[in-house]
């Protein structure tokens, strides 16, 4: 029996974590499941999986959440604090899985336990940097990446010696817009936007993987999991999504791992690691897919890419700048307050605006975030 939390249950990561949780129940005890506010989906999620402690981080919900987990016997909370205590209760592995910078004090605290971290939420390393790859080897916790790609290489890299790296190449399905013009992209509305070709995801991600700020964001991701250098580190578009990133050694050998586009293939990796487990999962029928594809990406119609190489570049707090950045970004445009291309441009602005000094602490990440959050506030109300 081993113990496990899940951070953001009811989101799409959560939920694909769950189903494989829900087919292995009698290994599995469930300690912490959290959620920003969708009560009644999370007191379910804790009763069915008989929860020790559900949470919502919007104090708001609290009343809800108690409700619906009446005489059920399972703790409810609510308030950052609460989502904070919950993570450190000690789960063998926890996944995080919240959307964004929100969800990296509770990944923190999680780490500072000294167990096992199943990665999704990038944002939260992205931000964080060297603060949490610093408190991973303090603590003795060991950092799995969820993200597909980024489980991808990880896998490619079992066994291996850093030093043997020539180049590691995350992929990149291109987004919704891959072969649009730069017309269509500048009229890009939200609903086109969050419409994914190859993956059913939440519409944060749906965003930063049509404006390939994904794809920035998990380049940054790339340098904090694995140390090779921003060098050795390049992006290639392929649209189907079945190789999922390559690693090429010194001798001219090329690994890669393939799959379908179901995030639970490397969930379960992660879940089950150093060992397999089984998933539903469509096996990959390459006959059937036929060709495979390969192509530079186009950083003049996607300038996201370049943007986040130039803020792993210049590190420090650039990517916690830049994050927040794209945040306060991609939910206005969900919001209909700006247009497509001004998600990336809007992120150009704010870190023009100055970047504080490198974050040597949690607080000072938290910090760098709020302040950045402020500036592009600030410059969407002036627009
Ligand atoms: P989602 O929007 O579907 O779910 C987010 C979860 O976080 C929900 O449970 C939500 O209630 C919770 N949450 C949101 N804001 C919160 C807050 N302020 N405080 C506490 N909880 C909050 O998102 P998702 O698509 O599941 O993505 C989750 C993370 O995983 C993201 O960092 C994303 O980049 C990463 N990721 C997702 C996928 C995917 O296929 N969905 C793939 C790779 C990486
Ligand atoms: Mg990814």
């Amino acid at each position: 029996m081993r113990t496990i939390s899940v951070l953001g249950a009811t989101g799409s990561v959560g939920a694909s974590t769950l189903d494989l949780i829900r087919r292995e129940r009698d290994k599995w005890r469930v300690i912490a499941l959290t959620a920003n506010c969708s009560a009644v989906d999370l007191a379910r999620l804790a009763r069915e999986f008989d929860a020790e402690i559900a949470v919502v981080g919007d104090e708001g919900c609290l009343p809800e959440l108690r409700e619906a987990l009446e005489g059920s016997g399972i703790e409810a909370a609510g308030g950052q604090p609460a989502l904070i205590e919950s993570a450190a209760r000690g789960a063998d592995i926890t996944v995080a899985a919240i959307v964004g910078c929100a969800g990296l004090a509770p990944t923190m605290a999680a780490i500072e336990q000294g167990g096992t971290i199943a990665l999704a939420n990038k944002e939260a390393l992205v931000s964080a940097g060297e603060v949490m790859t610093a408190a991973v080897a303090r603590h003795g916790a060991t950092l799995l990446p969820v993200d597909s790609e980024h489980n991808a290489i990880f896998q490619c890299l079992h066994g291996e010696d850093l030093a043997d790296v020539r180049w590691i190449t995350l992929t990149a399905s291109g987004g919704p817009f891959r072969d649009a013009t730069l017309d269509q992209i500048i009229a890009a509305t939200p609903a086109q936007a969050v419409a994914h070709p190859n993956w059913d995801m939440g519409a944060k991600i749906s965003v930063d993987s049509a404006t390939m700020m994904n794809k920035g964001l998990e380049f940054i991701e790339a340098f904090h999991l694995f140390p090779v250098g921003l060098d050795r580190l390049r992006i290639i578009v392929h649209p189907q999504s079945v190789v999922h990133s390559m690693v090429e050694y010194r001798d001219g050998s090329t690994l890669a791992q393939l799959g379908p586009s179901d995030m639970r293939v490397p969930i379960a990796s992660a879940l089950a690691w150093p060992r397999r487990m089984d998933t539903p999962c469509e096996p990959l029928n390459l006959a059937a897919i036929g060709t495979l594809t390969f192509r530079a990406p186009d950083e003049t119609l996607f300038p996201a890419t370049r943007v986040a190489r130039e803020c792993a570049h210049a590190g420090g707090a650039a990517p916690a700048v830049l994050n927040a950045a794209n945040e306060i970004a991609v939910a206005a445009f969900l919001a209909g307050k700006i247009g497509f291309t001004r998600i990336v441009a809007q992120c150009e602005d704010v870190l023009a605006r100055g970047i504080p000094a490198a974050p040597a602490s949690l607080e000072d990440v938290i910090a760098a975030d709020a302040d950045a959050r402020r500036q592009a506030l600030g410059l969407l109300e002036r627009a």
